[in-house]
């Protein structure tokens, strides 16, 4: 059974949210303000599988609490709740550190699905990184100097570790796993988030952004994250 963090100051949103995911199988705390819901966290982060994230609340909003989650290392998995036909709220999801959306109003079959696909993914992880060794762990790949455990979801640069969000890690994979040729934004989106609906692409650009700042000496001339004009980027493990 997953524990659930949902993070809505409308009580009537919030209530029918809690029923129908337990009737999923999972357990539910529920919180009203992104106040309530850091203070959940910092009481209990380790047994929080996934916050389900309003942008909209009284007080500090959903993307203050995005960021200020994984400015203190929790890296739970957060699908965000943003306002229909605000594409600049997914960028700034996104930016935040959200690993998924969902625009209101939803499906709650819709919803009950995204969370799922999110759980599966970080369960996957989570057994990875548990197991010392064993089939479910994938070996760490190491390119000038770096070491990613994808994992794990860290990054190693000489003695500094950088944790990375669940989504930060399954895009460097991807990328990794495409080393030497160019990827289209929508590819990443359709591959890595699964997202097949008209999303803005420029998403992903916040996410290398991420990414070029571990990873790059210098992250505005990158060497290992190249923009590719027109078409997306390609990752080159030996730049020449
Ligand atoms: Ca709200």
């Amino acid at each position: 059974m997953s524990r659930l963090l949902v993070v809505e100051d409308e009580a009537h949103i919030a209530s029918g949210l809690r029923f129908n995911l337990e009737a999923d199988g999972h357990s539910v705390v529920l919180a009203d303000t992104g106040e309530a819901a850091l203070a959940s966290l910092a009481a209990d982060a380790a047994n929080i599988d996934l916050v389900v994230l309003d942008v909209m609340l009284p007080g500090i909003d959903g993307f203050t609490v995005a960021s200020r989650m994984r400015a203190k290392g929790w890296l739970i998995p957060v699908l965000m709740l943003t306002a229909r036909g605000r594409a600049e709220d997914v960028l700034s999801g996104f930016e935040a550190g959200a690993d998924d959306y969902l625009p209101k109003p939803f499906e709650l079959s819709i919803l009950v699905a995204r969370i799922n696909a999110l759980l599966r993914r970080h369960a996957w992880h989570k057994a990875a990184r548990d197991a010392a060794s064993g089939p479910a762990r994938s070996a760490p790949y190491t390119f000038a100097g770096k070491t990613v455990d994808f994992d794990a979801q860290e990054l190693q640069v000489r003695a500094r570790k950088y944790p990375l969000t669940l989504m930060e890690a399954n895009l460097l994979r991807y990328l990794v796993q495409h080393e030497g040729k160019a990827v289209s934004r929508k590819n990443m989106l359709e591959d890595v988030w699964n997202l097949h609906e008209d999303t803005d692409t420029r998403a992903i650009d916040h996410f290398i952004a991420r990414l070029r700042k571990y990873i790059e000496k210098e992250p505005s001339r990158p060497k290992h994250l190249q923009t590719v004009r027109g078409v997306g980027y390609k990752f080159v493990a030996s730049p020449k």
